[in-house]
């Protein structure tokens, strides 16, 4: 029987342990925290979607290579399936999204530790990893240094944000075969003025953001620094690298028909008064139109339609990469071999959120860090023969 060590007691550590564990080998999750999946139990805290139910091309299209691949191995009703089999009814929202009936992560959570031990997992918390060994991994412990044989080893240590959670992104330092990491699915900063400042919270609803190829009907909140919530996340990529991001406030209305609405304003009364009253627009969207200055130079009715339709949200930067959901950057997949093995050091693979690769908040997270943890954890047992 081998021995094998798994780096990280997150969804991508816990799923490689549970394939190589089913395969009869001994297997030791380490995890740096005083408890095991601590970003997984946050990510359940306002519900925990696990997964998108949607048809399986446009599934996976939210994947770039080589992650399609992997995650078409273990995919979006795959999910489903091992969720159900932990004994986790599930449901699935209006917009696809799934989750386990409970909303939160903790009966999942516990459920599956307690499959894993049955399996002969043994967990060690407070175990800092701090490298490799003539075939050992390295822990820094409470109780001073303590090493595993390690036939194979899976790491599983996360990305960069959150870092109270556990994933401090300190593994990736000094080497060379890593992106820089970057915030994903983040809020982005906007200096508003103190006019905004009642405003502050709202949730703007029934808009439609751009930036770059990316759009999103999703809902988004004005915040005191910014802008951010799961409309802003799924545009996030793009405008974190450089798009302009825009919104249309009134994305159900035809131009033509806007075009005569605000042609026939009666401009006895003020502009306010016309966007709330004449347009619908909610208190939070016509402060927004004042405070940008929208209609600066121009009476023309079509120039407002077509202002109103791709407001420019003044975005000075994302916010700080701690707070961002997820990061992009990471392990980069050419130094990995197709079953997630470090080329320069066989017998060690890598999954979840530490390879470079980013998705949209939605399930595809999630889902991409199991298939990655079941890919990893299957090639481990394929190595070790
Ligand atoms: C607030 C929030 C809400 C979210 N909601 C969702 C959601 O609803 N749906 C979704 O798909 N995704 C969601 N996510 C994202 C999702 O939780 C992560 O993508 C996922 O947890 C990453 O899994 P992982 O196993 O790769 O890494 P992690 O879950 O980050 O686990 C990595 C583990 O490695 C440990 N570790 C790090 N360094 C070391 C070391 N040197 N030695 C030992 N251990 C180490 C850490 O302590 C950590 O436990 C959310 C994230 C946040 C922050």
């Amino acid at each position: 029987m081998a021995e094998a060590v798994v780096i990280g007691g997150g969804p991508a550590g816990l799923m490689a342990a549970e394939v190589l564990s089913a395969a009869g080998h001994r297997v030791t999750v380490a995890d740096r925290m005083p408890s095991i999946g601590r970003k997984f139990l946050m990510a359940g805290k306002s519900g925990l979607n696990l997964t998108k139910a949607e048809a399986r091309d446009s599934f996976l299209m939210q994947f770039q290579s080589p992650m399609r691949g992997i995650v078409a191995e273990f995919d979006m009703d795959a999910v489903q399936d091992w969720a159900r089999g932990l004994g986790q009814p599930l449901f699935t929202g209006s917009t696809g999204r799934v989750f386990p009936t409970a909303m939160k992560a903790s009966p999942l959570l516990r459920a599956w530790m307690a499959r894993l031990s049955a399996q002969g997992v043994v967990f060690r918390t407070r175990w800092h990893w701090s490298g490799f060994d003539q075939g050992e991994a390295r822990f820094e412990t409470p109780d001073g240094t303590q090493s595993l044989r390690a036939d194979a080893a899976v790491l599983a240590m996360g990305g960069a944000s959150w870092r109270r959670l556990g994933s401090d992104g300190q593994w990736a330092k000094g080497r060379g075969d890593v992106s820089a990491f970057r915030p994903a699915n983040c809020g982005f900063a906007v200096p508003w003025s103190p006019y905004m400042a009642p405003h502050f919270g709202t949730p703007m609803k029934a808009t439609l953001l751009s930036a770059g190829h990316l759009c999103s009907r999703g809902e988004w909140v004005l915040g005191q620094h910014g802008v951010e919530g799961g409309g802003i996340y799924e545009v996030s990529a793009a405008v974190r690298d450089g798009a302009p991001l825009t919104v249309d406030l009134l994305p159900d209305h035809d131009v033509a028909d806007l075009v005569k609405k605000i042609a026939r304003r009666n401009r006895k009364k003020t502009v306010t008064v016309f966007l709330k009253k004449g347009l619908g627009l909610s208190p939070a969207k016509a402060a927004l139109v004042n405070e940008i200055s929208l209609f600066a130079n121009t009476e023309d009715p079509a120039e407002w339609a077509a202002r109103l339709k791709a407001v420019p949200l003044p975005c000075s930067g994302p916010f700080p990469l701690d707070q961002a959901i997820s990061t992009a950057g990471g392990l980069r997949f050419d130094a990995l071999t197709d079953d997630l093995m470090l080329k320069n050091q066989p017998g060690v693979f890598a999954a979840g959120e530490m390879l470079d690769w980013e998705a949209i908040t939605g399930g595809y997270l999630l889902t991409g860090c199991l298939a990655s943890g079941r890919h990893a954890g299957s090639a481990a047992v394929r190595f070790l023969g």
